[in-house]
């Protein structure tokens, strides 16, 4: 029997976990019945308003257009009867602040009437507008020169919905959230503002092709979750999961990723019927949960919704993470979404997946069946390339946190390069343009023809695509794979939207100069403008393997960015050029671009400072005792065999203690280093990368040694096969 008291317990718990009752109610109303069910959306929406306010509604959600304030007293009144229906006694105003967590204000239906007793109450102004105090907020600085007080703005586009608790109901009211003088202080609303940047830009492109419907051209996005599940006993036997949701000691386990973790016994059972009630919850929020499935890594999987329009997206995203992390107790188990909880397995990625589209065109990355149709797709298409091209060093910015520099800046997918992966066909496709010279003419009907002939059917989303490209097309969209499983994908979808609208902008421009109201030109324009921007950019093209160390070579030749950490990351959110292509587009202030440079750098010093106290803390008061304890072992055998006169080798002792001495040595410079201030938070995360990161890993480096040397049943914390393994 091994293992140390508390392990073995922990252990024991777990083999002895009895089955699962269903703990759904199947027979109550199937799982396909309750979509939606929670949602305060169209569907309900046309049921219970009148007529003119439910097209006044639909119209703001449909076309973006303002929302008639005379409504919201009707939409609120709706909105409450149903939710006091559904047995809700509270609303709140939720939104999420800068350090991409969920942030709610409760408050009661019910107010006093003034004569002893209550009435249920909620007004328009109520419904759209909310006072949380923003002082607790982070708001990087913007505190100092403005109002300390914010308010929460309802955020019509994306439906109210109910959450439930076994003690009671809550509506919840998707909202901005602003300081008074209009920053924004949260992530959804620079998402708005970057997806209206895109439909004008879009829109001017789509209307030198004939299409002049206005209609709004939106973002959509499809998020794929990956998370880790680990039994809550062993959790709690690790102070370095349960402080910063990564494991900051362990051995490599003699199975890693190579084993295969899709067998179905017991223990896949209890994973199962958590995945079951995870996306029985999702559906009736309305949340399309589509894919599960078991990823690389033991302990990992992977969860995705069916794509929506990105800001109501971003917001189910959220709701995705806030459940699968509440749902997990209930099972025993901690969800983790950081992204690298084990050393040398697999981290957990978000891949992005993004496309553009309106009613009229539909899907603007799908190449089509006509050349028409293709010479638009190719237009986006390069719009993309380009603005990928001239932005690098921001992407890699908005996917810059302590978590993911463990994927980015490692050898592990993807690498911090980023390029974009098109494809073979594409490729040709864009290769054919450069080197085909002359423009060919528009044919009669006025439609376009690139002389490039039909573009061949691109294979869609097969499961081999280029995993290694942190931005990849895959068929009818785009998928940017950088960003982290443990972020919000606000920060990602706001900057894409902002280059693409930029680079739609410019070509928008050209094609106007280059045709002068003569569509007859059109064609001759758009090949140009193909041309030139797929020779000017072509650099960020790369369809081979980019984990691989000869790309990092081929990509400083190409002189693309390599940014491996945080620190070197965050400042390209207020470089000058990046202020100016946010102002520009009325995405973010230079004054919110500074608050949120200064506020990731905070969390990033924060986040690598609690990580050494823990390390420190773990160092000192569970691994540095095993390991005394072990010697004293040792030291007494080898006194007793002296006793005897029998052959004794103090080799291992001698290996223990110079481990231990390393650790305890390593532990108290990370303890000086924890007490040195910099002088600016820069300097703060830049010291805490450089310095503090290498020491926890070298702290790190004896104490995994030890753990294969100290007797097991001496050994505290439970161990990466025991947490990897034992489900
Ligand atoms: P894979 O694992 O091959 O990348 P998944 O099916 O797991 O594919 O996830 C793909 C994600 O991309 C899903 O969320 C899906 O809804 C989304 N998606 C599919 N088509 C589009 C599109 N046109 N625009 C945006 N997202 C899309
Ligand atoms: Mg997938």
């Amino acid at each position: 029997m091994s293992g140390s008291k508390s392990r073995l317990d922990a252990i024991a718990t777990i083999t002895n976990y009895a089955p699962l009752a269903s703990t759904l109610k199947y027979q109550e109303k199937p799982s396909s019945e309750v979509f939606g069910d929670n949602v305060f959306g169209l569907p309900i929406m046309k049921k219970r308003l009148p007529r003119e306010v439910f097209k006044s509604v639909k119209k703001t959600i449909n076309t973006g257009s303002d929302l008639d304030i005379t409504v919201a007293d009707v939409v609120a009144t709706a909105m409450k009867d149903w939710s006091l229906e559904k047995g809700a006694t509270h609303y709140a105003h939720v939104f999420f602040p800068l350090t991409g967590s969920t942030a709610e204000k409760h408050d009661s239906f019910l107010s006093p009437d003034g004569e002893g007793n209550a009435i249920a109450e909620f007004t328009g102004d109520t419904l759209i507008k909310g006072e949380p105090d923003a002082s607790s907020f982070p708001n990087g600085g913007i505190r100092q020169t403005f109002e300390a007080r914010g308010y929460t703005a309802w955020d019509v586009t994306s439906p109210a919905y109910i959450i439930e608790n076994p003690n009671g109901k809550t509506l919840c009211i998707p909202t901005a959230f602003v300081s008074w003088t209009g920053e924004a202080l949260d992530k959804k609303t620079p998402v708005i503002r970057s997806g209206q940047a895109v439909d004008v830009q879009a829109q001017r492109i789509l209307r030198l092709f004939g299409d002049d419907t206005n209609s709004m051209v939106t973002v959509s996005c499809g998020a794929e979750q990956e998370y880790f599940l680990v039994d809550e006993n062993l959790l709690s036997l690790r102070p370095d999961l349960m402080m910063t949701g990564r494991t900051l000691f362990g051995a490599a386990s003699p199975k890693g990723q190579e084993f295969d973790d899709h067998y179905f016994g017991a223990i896949q059972e209890r994973v199962l019927a958590y995945m079951f009630e995870v996306e029985r919850e999702l559906f009736k929020l309305g949340i399309p949960a589509k894919t599960r499935h078991n990823e690389v890594a033991p302990g990992q999987f992977e969860l995705a919704p069916v794509f929506e329009a990105a800001n109501i997206a971003t917001d189910h995203q959220q709701l995705i993470m806030v459940t699968l992390k509440k749902l997990a107790k209930k099972y025993g188990m901690k969800c983790l979404l950081h992204e690298k909880p084990f050393a040398g397995i697999n981290g957990s990625g978000k891949h992005v997946n993004f496309s553009i589209g309106n009613a009229t065109q539909g899907n603007l990355l799908d190449p089509g069946e006509t050349p028409h149709k293709n010479a638009q797709f190719l237009l986006f298409c390069a719009a993309i390339i380009r603005a990928v091209h001239n932005n690098p060093g921001l992407l890699r910015a908005v996917v810059a946190t302590a978590g993911n520099d463990h994927r980015l800046g490692a050898n592990e997918a993807p690498p911090a390069i980023l390029s974009i992966f098109l494809g073979d066909e594409l490729t040709k496709v864009f290769e054919e343009i450069c080197s085909n010279g002359k423009a060919s003419a528009s044919t009669a009907d006025g439609t376009l023809d690139l002389g490039v002939g039909i573009i061949p059917n691109l294979p869609k989303d097969s499961g081999d695509r280029n995993r290694t490209s942190p931005f990849a097309f895959t068929g009818n969209r785009f998928e940017f794979r950088a960003v982290g499983s443990a972020q919000s994908v606000s920060g990602p979808l706001t900057a894409i939207g902002t280059i693409i609208a930029e680079s739609l902008d410019y070509i928008a421009t050209e094609l106007e100069n280059e045709t002068a109201g003569d569509l007859s030109k059109l064609s001759g324009a758009v090949n140009k403008v193909l041309k030139s921007i797929y020779e000017e950019h072509s650099a960020i093209v790369f369809n081979g393997d980019g984990y691989a160390d000869a790309w990092q070579e081929e990509a400083a030749r190409r002189g693309l960015l390599n940014l491996k950490t945080t620190p070197e990351a965050l400042p390209e959110l207020i470089s000058e050029e990046n202020i100016a292509l946010f102002e520009k587009y009325n995405v973010l202030s230079s004054v919110e671009m500074h608050s949120r440079y200064e506020i990731y750098t905070e969390q990033y010093i924060m986040k690598v400072a609690v990580e050494a106290k823990s390390a420190v803390e773990i160092a000192d008061t569970i691994i540095y005792p095993s390991a005394v304890r072990y010697q004293t072992e040792l030291a007494d055998n080898c006194l007793k065999l002296k006793e005897l006169g029998l052959d004794y080798d103090t080799a291992l002792l001698s290996e223990v203690v110079a481990l231990t001495k390393g650790l305890l040595d390593t532990s108290s410079s990370i303890k000086q280093m924890i007490a040195d201030e910099k002088e600016t938070p820069q300097a703060e995360a830049e010291f805490s990368c450089k310095e503090i990161l290498p020491a926890m890993l070298k702290l790190r480096g004896y104490a995994d040694k030890l753990e294969g040397l100290v007797s097991d049943d001496l050994w505290a914390l439970p161990t990466y096969q025991e947490m990897l393994f034992i489900k």
